[in-house]
């Protein structure tokens, strides 16, 4: 059995408790209580590298970065050094009006000189959600400012994840995080999926991408291009299932928005700071301008929470141009631009230059994406598909109608259940495994995280059949 092989971490834990207080008083994000109440959960513990461990010291390949997070690695001394020296020097400070601190500082100007020439200034915040949500506020504020009050709608896509805010969660796309939760919802409309492998049976690549461009026109113009404010969108869209749009979708995109004055946002939570190989990809892989870039997650490697949306200086210029009332722009948190958080992205980005991960990934991504595209030879493994090191293998019942496993089969937990045995951590979203490693992860460690997961889904077909969702090993026949 392939296995993720690192020495055993020295401390220890006491998991059963930390079950028990974590069962008893902790509210997760997606909270699965009738599985946390019969399972409990994964205490992990401690991490090292591209690895962590859970608290009885088994070792896993870290498949998920944490959460699309852990971009450098973990246990990065150098900025455990930089977020402890910031603690002593100058632990907290607010930046409200007219206060700042040396990491704030620092951190905007890098962040300037990173991104496109034209986003020169950034509001931080605590979390991608956040930073979201503070690019449509001001985004409002601008048309305010400019007399335009009406412009407010905000176009986004089907399954595409823009945060758990109140507005951000309107902003998103996935229907099954709708159920039973209200929203902002009048405020947002949703365009298609680029959902190149669920395209229409009959359509080439280029048709689709026609009518996803078309679609966005026709919703603009149909709503009124006074009444639409902006058209967000992750270059890559990750937690609703990976998907790479097809080329040239996005800057045909941005085309439709500038002919009718619709700002556009691109949202690089998960995509900036090295996933796909570049610091920021909306220019640099896609060839866009983007009005607002919002980051969060990788900037920090997840060592400290930090949102910071990047906006133009078309904006800038609109919102501080004196208005003759409320001079203050009335928008910011206690944690907007937290020394000890900005200290940890600076330290970081340091990393990610410094070590060249950024060509690193451009370099082994290709490889990732070969060595996981083999597993297509698998009758469950309908697609794979993203880009560097954010990728997704969809799994299917029936590879030539692409028709799904019933929801009841949970084919993506089983699959990462079977993982989990061997030592390595792969996100199920439904019928989706998910991979968003450290960016670190050499070929060899690639070869492992696939073999892992190639006798993953072996093992769970086996599962499958005895459970009787198959008729045979080959996996084509169906029983519901
Ligand atoms: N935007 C994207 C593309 C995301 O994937 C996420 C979270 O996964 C968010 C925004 C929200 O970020 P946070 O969970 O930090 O609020």
């Amino acid at each position: 059995m392939a296995q993720a092989t690192r020495s055993r971490p020295s401390s220890s834990y006491d998991t059963r408790d930390l079950f028990r207080k974590d069962r008893n008083f902790h509210i997760h994000p997606w909270n699965d209580y009738p599985s946390a109440a019969e399972r409990g959960c994964l205490v992990i513990a401690e991490g090292d590298g591209a690895y962590v461990s859970d608290s009885s010291g088994k070792q896993y390949i870290d498949g998920i970065g944490g959460l699309w997070c852990v971009n450098v690695g973990y246990g990065r001394e150098e900025i455990a050094q930089a977020m402890a020296d910031q603690a002593r020097r100058l632990s907290f400070y607010n930046t409200f009006v007219d206060t700042t601190h040396p990491p704030a500082a620092e951190l905007s100007a890098k962040l300037a000189r990173i991104a496109p020439a034209h986003l020169n200034h950034v509001a931080f915040s605590g979390s991608g959600s956040a930073a979201n949500e503070t690019a449509i506020r001001l985004i409002h504020n601008y048309f305010n400012r400019l007399g335009q009050p009406s412009k407010k709608l905000v176009l986004s896509r089907w399954q595409s994840y823009h945060g758990s805010t109140y507005l951000t969660a309107a902003l998103s796309g996935k229907p099954e995080d709708r159920v039973l939760f209200d929203s902002a919802y009048g405020l947002v409309h949703h365009l298609s999926a680029p959902d190149v492998y669920r395209r229409p049976n009959d359509q080439t690549v280029e048709a689709f991408c026609d009518d996803l461009v078309d679609e966005l026109e026709r919703k603009i113009l149909e709503l009124g291009p006074e009444n639409v404010a902006a058209f967000i969108a992750e270059p890559v869209l990750g937690s609703g299932g990976v998907l790479v749009p097809p080329k040239g979708y996005h800057v045909r995109m941005q085309e439709v928005c500038r002919r009718y004055d619709v700002l556009t946002i691109s949202d690089e939570v998960v995509t900036g700071f090295g996933r796909l190989g570049h610091m920021l990809c909306s220019e640099e892989m896609f060839g866009l301008e983007p009005d607002v870039i919002v980051c969060a997650k990788g900037i920090t490697s997840g060592y400290a929470p930090l949102g910071a949306t990047l906006f133009s200086d078309g904006i800038l210029e609109v919102l501080r141009a004196p208005n003759g009332e409320n001079e203050f722009l009335s928008h910011g948190f206690t944690w907007s631009g937290h020394p000890i958080c900005c200290a940890a992205a600076l330290a970081n980005i340091e990393i990610l230059e410094r070590e060249r991960i950024l060509e690193h990934v451009r370099a082994v991504g290709p490889y990732f994406e070969e060595q996981l595209a083999t597993l297509l030879d698998l009758p469950i493994v309908g697609d794979v598909r993203g880009s560097h090191f954010m990728l997704c293998v969809e799994n299917v019942a029936d590879k030539a109608t692409k028709d799904l496993f019933s929801e009841d089969v949970e084919v993506g937990n089983r699959i990462a259940d079977e993982c989990q045995e061997r030592g390595l951590i792969v996100r199920p979203m439904g019928h989706l495994n998910v991979l968003s490693p450290p960016l670190i992860l050499t070929r060899a460690q690639i070869d492992s995280l696939v073999s892992i997961l190639r006798e993953s889904i072996v093992a769970t077909m086996d599962g499958l059949t005895r459970d009787g969702h198959f008729r045979n090993k080959a996996g084509i026949a169906r029983i519901d």
